[in-house]
């Protein structure tokens, strides 16, 4: 197996990782919200990616979970308001 002729300086070495420093990362805005985000990757803020929906943010599951909530509550209000035998007045109002 080949083996250096010579041991690689400090000086010399250092010299080498002085260019390895971190590169600016790129940065782009969404197409859908203008959010900015890292290229060729989902955007958190709305889960698109070039126009299409990919991922379920936050707020879709806060915005589902109270479309939910307000329809079992319409139920129940219709149920109540239906049914007379109940005599639970105070929670009608
Ligand atoms: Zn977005």
């Amino acid at each position: 197996m080949p083996t250096p002729k010579r041991k690689v300086s400090r000086s010399r070495r250092d010299k080498r990782s002085a260019n390895k420093g971190l590169k600016p990362k790129a940065i782009a805005s969404c197409q859908t919200c203008q959010a900015p985000i890292a290229t060729h990757k989902i955007c958190a803020e709305c889960g698109y990616y070039k126009g299409v929906k990919i991922l379920r943010t936050k707020a879709d599951r806060k915005y589902q979970r109270a479309h939910t909530r307000d329809a079992v509550q319409a139920k129940v209000q219709a149920r109540e308001a239906s049914g007379t035998g109940s005599g639970d007045t105070s929670a009608a109002s």
